[in-house]
């Protein structure tokens, strides 16, 4: 029942041992499981849990769940137990997780490239109404995330989601995760190359593929080929962003080792240009490096961003070239910089075959699955049944003739989805927070939405681009270090010296080629009843004081 291979890629780094003997290498032999992480993969594959889920616990319930499953390789599923209702903050780092667990789960259905049908989009909805009392959110990553999830409707919502061609296969865990693409891939006018051939290649070879099912921590990846740098991909394990190369045309320029989370890093790049049809190799041969060489010792040292922060770009080039590819990558040039600083494709647009796509921002994120069923039936008659989801937690209907351009945004505006949104709609991200996350300190999500109503009603003439992001605890899943306004949720003193929900705020945070951390604002805290007031003195301040053309970030 072991999933460590027994042989695995033997590529041998030429450095020397150093102070990374026993990091946990399996390249440098090292099995011996260093953690409970580490033991539990090893006892047995997280794909594994599938089977139990379907002939165990499904039928017997909740409670025979075996723990190691529960808290563990039901990640390889998509599966999280979701926070019990009412345990406030300040109780989350003193409670054992068992005490956090409720019964129900969050259930996250991978969307890889952000792509679905409105046949697809139906059943998502549908599945929302039917077994997850109606959640259904569009997170940070192209997926939809559902909550309330019982153990006992799981099978059956995978055979729903599965009869459309939509999975929850490594949704979470340490796996391959969701791989990004850009949401407008193969219509956009700028576009620099289509990337979904490679995304639909990498997918085929590498999800639920057990080679790769057991890697030192979780791997995020994206590929991009618009100019508008639309992925986010400063901030994944491997990224491909398109480029045009002078002598050998459109192609991909590679980027490894960023994260976000503790010890934040931007990725860096190989200097190396990729054609299309070699993304999906080059692809391989990073992710095995880093389950071959990653660090399985420590959980917070176990990102590939570690790795390539200890090796170097040329180091990790030549392993990748010299041990996995067997040949070398063609020097290629960096992306230019964007031309505008809103990435998320809101608003209508024009495609290169003339018709139009048209983007669109519910609140943070935050949709249901009646919306998500009305969304399929306007997209489905004003489109051609193509609908993509962003990473700024919004939504695109492809596909639309001109004449039928203004119809469909009428019915969008009717649902609450904004297609001319206010910048403090559009530029708001919200993570999952307190309502259903067990690492969560404060609320998010509803924080989020009346923020956006207040800055509306405070600032109705600001019109710049601006963007809020709003974790619900220390990690980073709304990307806070990389927002103008990032808010990290913890615990502060109100006026009277009682403990409230409150954030720790960093500014001027940046992604793109000016991509750079927000500074934490040595002792500002804010707490949630003080934000708006707070954020109005920012904005305020920021539009007296700049110079010409100087953006928030700078
Ligand atoms: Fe949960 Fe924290 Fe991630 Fe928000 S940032 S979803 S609170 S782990």
């Amino acid at each position: 029942m072991a999933a460590t291979p027994e042989k695995p890629t033997p590529a041998t780094p030429r450095r020397k041992a150093g102070r990374h003997r026993g990091e946990g290498q399996w390249a440098r032999g090292h099995f011996t499981p260093l953690n409970g992480n580490e033991q539990f993969k090893k006892d047995d594959d997280g794909l594994n849990v599938r089977t139990r889920i379907e002939t165990i616990y499904s039928k017997a319930g909740f409670d025979s769940i075996d723990p190691n499953d529960l808290r563990g390789r039901m990640r390889w599923w998509g599966l999280y137990t979701q926070r019990k209702p009412g345990i406030d903050g300040g109780k989350t780092a003193v409670l054992e997780p068992e005490e956090l667990d409720d019964e129900y789960f969050m259930l996250r259905v991978r969307i890889d490239g952000g792509r679905l049908t409105t046949r697809q989009l139906r059943v998502v909805g549908e599945i929302s109404e039917e077994f997850a009392r109606g959640t259904a959110d569009v997170t940070d990553r192209q997926n939809i995330q559902y909550h309330w999830i019982r153990i006992e409707d799981v099978p059956e919502i995978w055979r729903r989601l599965e009869e459309v061609g939509l999975s929850t296969t490594e949704a979470c865990g340490d796996t391959p995760r969701v791989i990004i693409g850009s949401p407008v891939a193969g219509i956009a006018e700028d576009e620099i190359i289509d990337g979904t051939p490679a995304i639909e290649e990498i997918h085929r070879r590498i999800i639920g593929n057990k080679e790769f099912s057991n890697l030192p921590r979780k791997f995020k990846s994206a590929v991009s080929g618009s100019p508008l740098l639309d992925v986010a991909h400063e901030i994944n394990d491997v990224a491909f962003v398109g480029v045009e190369h002078p002598e050998h045309g459109p192609g991909f320029d590679l980027w490894v080792g960023g994260g976000l989370s503790t010890n934040p890093k931007i990725g860096v790049r190989l200097g190396a240009w990729v054609p299309l049809d070699e993304v999906p190799d080059v692809f391989t041969g990073v992710i095995s490096i880093f389950r071959d060489h990653g660090y399985r010792r420590l959980r917070n040292r176990a990102r590939l961003k570690f790795l390539v922060a200890d090796w170097g770009a040329e180091e990790f080039r030549r392993v990748l070239e010299e041990d996995y590819l067997g040949r070398k990558l063609v020097d290629g040039p960096a992306p230019a910089q964007p031309v505008q600083q809103w990435r998320d494709h809101v608003g209508v647009h024009r495609q290169k075959d003339g018709r139009f796509y048209v983007g669109f921002a519910p609140r943070v994120g935050r949709v249901d699955g009646a919306t998500l069923t009305k969304i399929a039936e306007v997209a489905e008659a004003h489109g051609s049944g193509r609908v993509r989801t962003t990473v700024e937690q919004k939504m695109i209907v492809l596909d639309v003739e001109e004449a039928r351009v203004p119809s469909l945004v009428a019915a969008l505006e009717a649902l609450d989805l904004r297609v001319n949104p206010s910048p403090f709609r559009r530029g708001t991200m919200a993570c999952t927070g307190i309502e259903f996350c067990k690492l969560a300190i404060v609320e998010t999500k509803a924080r989020g939405s009346s923020l956006i109503d207040e800055l509306e009603r405070r600032m109705p003439e600001f019109d710049e681009p601006i963007t809020i992001n709003i974790n619900g605890c220390p990690n980073a899943c709304a990307r806070i270090q990389v927002a103008d306004i990032g808010l990290k949720g913890q615990l502060v003193l109100d006026e009277e010296g009682r403990q409230v929900e409150g954030y720790q705020v960093h500014l001027g945070g940046a992604l793109g080629l000016e991509a750079g951390f927000g500074r934490k604002v040595r002792g500002l805290k804010v707490s949630s009843a003080e934000l708006p007031d707070y954020i109005e003195r920012v904005l305020t301040r920021y539009r007296a004081e700049r110079e010409d053309g100087e953006r928030f970030a700078t």
